[in-house]
């Protein structure tokens, strides 16, 4: 069996773990994968943040200067939706190059990809820079799993970092971050009948909403990312139509990009908004953003120009990955993020993986192991 047809059956095999967020449940699912790395002389760490939620830490090698090469991926997946499938979500089913399942492009065929890369490479890593894979539960909620093991202190150190979301093996130099508030206004109620009795929330809710329309953000757009945007996505306030309301809330989805500070931001914001908008921090992740002429992330072009048949131009991500959280442990090393999943796939009715990138991905990871750790 070569290591393509290994990470095939080990994708098919992650599938059959329903690990829905909510609730999650990825510790079988965490423990299967550490016992294959442990046959494999990994060192494994478990890491607990809940009932059935486990984050897997397991490293090989690491015995020179240098640091290791960090492999990331999360084992959660999102619920299936309302709309009925035509596979079943948790067999990993096969049919015509295509293999079905909820997770299976994002993310359960990358995570797959790197433990078969990283078992195949394992016997010749002792003494090397080595590896650290993350592989991490309650991703899809904002991080959760990346940000336990951060505020715990157990990432230890990386020099670099791939992580194995779905690009169709397209390797992505960055990606947004996201920052999301709740504007909370307050009030007096009173009865609808005598309105001046009251104050009302929801009319300073919404003057908040016609400022925060027309915002401008005041840093400079980012040469690959652009400017950050903001969208206004829920709107709630009052009761019922004859009491005055005396609470409402506005959900802000921001998508930063490297130029924003969020700390300014928010300053900017709350000025705007002014005394009578209380501002929450929901998720509160930064943008990553590797300068495509750095040294590694060449290599890693390198490496991907005879798979895609062309050198890949630098692009970033759409959607914010675990690398936000484990760069504040690892201080922002090169970060790429390559996967054999089909990003379109992500969180689709009847997702799939193409097959056939899954043994390509690990053919590239092994060179991004081999280059790393044995040049
Ligand atoms: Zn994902």
């Amino acid at each position: 069996m070569t290591s393509g047809t290994d990470a095939v059956a080990l994708t098919q095999s992650l599938l059959r773990f329903d690990t829905v967020n909510p609730p999650g449940n990825e510790d079988q699912c965490a423990r299967m994968l550490g016992a294959a790395l442990e046959r494999a002389g990994f060192r494994t760490r478990y890491h607990s943040f809940g009932p059935g939620r486990t984050n897997l830490l397991a490293d090989v090698g690491g015995q020179s200067d240098r640091l290791p090469l960090c492999f990331t991926g999360h084992i959660d997946v999102v619920p299936l939706g309302n709309a009925p499938w035509s596979k079943d979500p948790f067999a990993g089913e096969t049919d015509a190059g295509r293999m079905y399942g909820r997770g299976s492009s994002d993310m359960k065929a990358g995570v797959a990809a790197f433990v078969a890369a990283a078992i195949r490479m394992a016997p010749h890593l002792e003494r090397t820079p080595g590896l650290t894979l993350v592989i991490t539960a309650g991703e899809e909620n904002g991080c959760e799993g990346a940000f336990h093991l951060h505020r715990d202190g157990v990432l230890g150190r990386a020099g670099a970092v791939v992580v194995a979301e779905p690009t169709s093996n397209y390797p992505f130099v960055g990606h947004k971050g996201a920052f999301w508030l709740r504007a909370v206004t307050h009030g007096v109620t009173a009865h609808g009948s005598m309105p001046d009795k009251g104050d009302n929330a929801v009319y300073k809710a919404a003057r908040a909403v016609t400022k925060l329309e027309s915002f401008r953000f005041a840093n400079p757009p980012h040469p690959l990312m652009g400017q950050a945007t903001l969208n206004v996505g829920t709107f709630h306030g009052g009761l019922n139509i004859n009491s005055v309301p005396d609470l409402a809330a506005v959900a802000i989805d921001i998508r930063t990009v490297p130029t924003v500070d969020h700390r300014e931001l928010l300053a900017a914001l709350s000025a705007q908004l002014g005394p009578e908008v209380e501002l929450q921090t929901l998720i509160d992740l930064e943008s990553v953003y590797t300068d495509p002429a750095e040294p590694w992330m060449q290599s890693v072009f390198d490496v991907m120009t005879p798979i895609l048949g062309a050198r890949p131009a630098a692009r970033a991500a759409t959607y914010f990955t675990d690398a936000a959280a484990l760069n504040l442990a690892y201080r922002n090393p090169p970060t790429v993020i390559l996967g054999p999943g089909e990003p379109h796939m992500a969180h689709q009715t009847d997702e799939y993986c193409v097959v056939e990138r899954i043994a390509q991905s690990v053919g590239a990871y092994e060179q991004l192991i081999r280059r790393w750790c044995l040049a």
